[in-house]
């Protein structure tokens, strides 16, 4: 009897055996491998079209949503956000520029540029929470990302394209839909120039990556790694516009108050312009922050050019950081009134009590972020005793005497009183 044939693959022709999986149909079989190339290749024929797909589809995606005016955008985020009325403000006209930028693209000579940001600010002033609650409002997929992590390509490090990677990850790679996302990139600072003379030790974490992100912030293609990190041969890549996505910068810029108060004082214009108008404000000198003073710390002209609105933050004086741990929607004591309330107990805070936590705020320079380990520090204790309590009282009572036991007795309070 004639042996049976072995089934190939009718398409490469190889047999069953040399495949991971071989299909077989009525008139013939597949392997794997010729599944997966023809997908590439509709994949690849399809996205050319595709990409104009995709701009008409944000068209119809913004036109869908609410197109919030500048002031609603402005009062929206005040919910959130206490203070930082400047930067609401630039930012909210920004945003606003943005939609009207994707809803009509550009038919003249006329087109809009992009209105990328970047924020000047002490740490823990609210620049990330800026960031997410406008994507929030705007419905927009975003990602927050640590420009420290990047350096040129060819170097121990991330390349820069994986800032896109974590926009695809946070709409579950909807390509379409990362192409109007926002991607808030913390610490830019970092990535300054190390000094004027780039031949002695090759820049690679700081002027090398500045020059990587110029691709991205100006709006081209971009191959994207899927999962992020180094891009290598083998790997399959993800193919994205950045024209439409906003990006947003932002870092503290220690002692970047020490060039502004150089160039007010020596530039003629600098320093009339603002005599004109008012005093010199000592105290917040980032407010008169620009573009030179960002060159002066180390960002290339090159990337200034494609951040072209520059904003800063204020630091937060005690009176922000009172209203921080009560006021937003989701204000820190808000939250743990809701935690009591899931014993049954209701949580009382004196305002002594708050003016004690603001105060170890400003003494430790955590800014807002600090709030929550304080509060953290300080109601630990009622959090682990009390749900166990057979006669639970109905009320907790948080005094600035409770909490400065408390906190005296933590870690914080230990590092700062040695
Ligand atoms: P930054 O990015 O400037 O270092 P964040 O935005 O991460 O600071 O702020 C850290 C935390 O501090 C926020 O999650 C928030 O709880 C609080 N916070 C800081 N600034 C503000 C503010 N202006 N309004 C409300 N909360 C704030």
């Amino acid at each position: 009897m004639a042996k049976k044939a072995e089934p190939r693959c009718t398409i490469c022709g190889r047999p069953e055996r040399d495949v991971n999986i071989l299909f077989t149909g009525m008139e013939g079989s597949i392997c794997d491998s010729c599944i997966e190339n023809a997908h590439e290749v509709l994949k690849q024929t399809l996205g050319e079209d595709s990409n104009k797909k995709s701009s008409k589809k944000t068209q119809d995606d913004v036109a869908k949503h609410k197109i919030y005016k500048p002031k609603e955008i402005k009062a929206f985020i005040d919910q959130y956000v206490i203070g930082q009325d400047e930067a609401k403000k630039v930012m909210a006209v920004a945003m606003y520029n943005h939609y009207k930028r994707l809803l009509n693209p550009p038919q003249d000579d006329v087109e809009i540029e992009k209105s990328n940001i970047i924020m000047v600010g002490e740490t823990g002033t609210g620049k990330t929470l800026l960031a997410k609650s406008f994507a929030r409002l705007l419905q927009l997929p975003f990602a927050v990302v640590d420009a420290t992590v990047f350096t040129e390509a060819g170097y121990v490090g991330e390349d820069v394209e994986s800032i896109l990677s974590r926009l695809l990850q946070s709409c579950n790679y909807d390509v379409a839909a990362a192409e109007r996302g926002i991607v808030y990139i913390d610490e830019i600072d970092k990535i300054g120039r190390k000094g004027d003379n780039p031949s002695i030790t090759r820049d690679v974490s700081g002027e090398g990556v500045q020059q990587a992100m110029l691709k991205l912030l100006e709006g081209s293609e971009v191959l994207v790694p899927p999962q992020g990190g180094r891009k290598h041969p083998d790997q399959k890549m993800v193919k994205v516009n950045t024209q439409n996505i906003l990006f947003i910068c932002g870092g503290a810029f220690e002692g970047i108050d020490k060039m502004i108060a150089r160039r007010v004082q020596t530039s003629a214009i600098g320093y009339n312009a603002i005599k004109a108008g008012s005093e010199l404000d000592r105290a917040n000198l980032l407010q008169y922050v620009n573009a030179q003073d960002l060159r002066s710390f180390g960002l290339i002209p090159e990337l200034l050019g494609r951040l072209p609105i520059v904003t800063y933050l204020n630091p937060l004086d005690k009176d922000a950081l009172k209203r921080i741990l009560t006021e937003p929607k989701n204000a820190l004591i808000k939250q743990y009134k809701k935690l009591f309330e899931y014993e049954d107990i209701q949580l009382e805070v004196t305002d002594d009590a708050l003016d004690y936590m603001v105060e170890k705020a400003i003494e430790y320079k955590l800014g807002g972020r600090g709030l929550r380990a304080i509060c953290e520090m300080i109601l630990t204790d009622a959090m682990f005793e009390l749900p166990s309590e057979t006669n639970k009282q109905s009320i907790f009572n948080l005094d600035r005497q409770y909490a400065q036991e408390k906190l005296e007795r933590s870690k914080l309070g230990l590092i700062s009183a040695a």
